[in-house]
């Protein structure tokens, strides 16, 4: 498994600052304002609350990074990359909008100020699973049911275990929509079947 960092264009977005940002940003710049260590001593984490965390970017340098978490569930995440004057002019309340880059994928909300920006989500992939989704694809048009499918993947697959088996065939949701999931119990079963037959057939050769 190679996992590929391949940085996908993003797109210019407008956004509101959310109240929770600001309140943050208001923190940040009284932090400033009083020559704080938090925001005077360069880290990635000094300064933060429940949402949101980061600090100064380089000795004596006018930049702050943060990482923001928009929603509740710390799913999403805005990189933000902003100068003490625009945080000033935030809690200000004078700066209302950020321009920011985000994913062109329509499910992914994270944003960023660079318009370079890595996306977690989006950004990395596995290099092995479009060759092995493409199999999976193959195993399960050739099956007709549980059964058939666990005989055309032990074919293409011989020494999965059985929780991989089980993730790869669950990973193909429709799968376990359409003919139920497999429990270990019943892959072990099953393989053990599978190993007798293989084993008769070499027996007869
Ligand atoms: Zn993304």
């Amino acid at each position: 498994m190679a996992i590929i960092k391949d940085v996908k264009p993003k797109q210019k977005k407008e956004v509101l600052i959310p109240d929770r940002l600001k309140e943050f940003l208001t923190y940040v710049n009284s932090l400033i304002l009083n020559k704080d260590e938090a925001a005077t001593i360069p880290s990635d984490d000094l300064i933060q609350n429940d949402f949101a965390s980061g600090g100064l970017e380089e000795e004596n340098g006018n930049s702050y990074y943060f990482t923001y978490s928009p929603e509740e569930i710390a799913r999403d995440e805005w990189k933000l990359r902003l100068d003490k004057e625009t945080i000033n002019k935030i809690s200000q309340g004078t700066i209302k909008k950020l321009t920011l880059w985000g994913c062109a994928k329509n499910n992914c909300h994270n944003l960023f100020s660079n318009p370079k920006g890595t996306c977690s989500r989006c950004d990395y992939f596995d290099d092995k699973k479009p060759a092995k989704d493409k199999k999976l694809r193959k195993i399960r048009e050739a099956s007709n049911n549980k059964a058939e499918w666990l005989l055309n993947y032990f074919a293409i697959f011989p020494n999965s275990s059985p929780p991989q088996i089980i993730r790869d065939y669950n990973s193909d949701t429709a799968l376990g929509a359409k003919w139920g999931s497999f429990t270990i119990n019943e892959i072990v079963d099953k393989m053990k079947e599978i190993e007798k037959i293989f084993s008769t057939k070499n027996h007869k050769r």
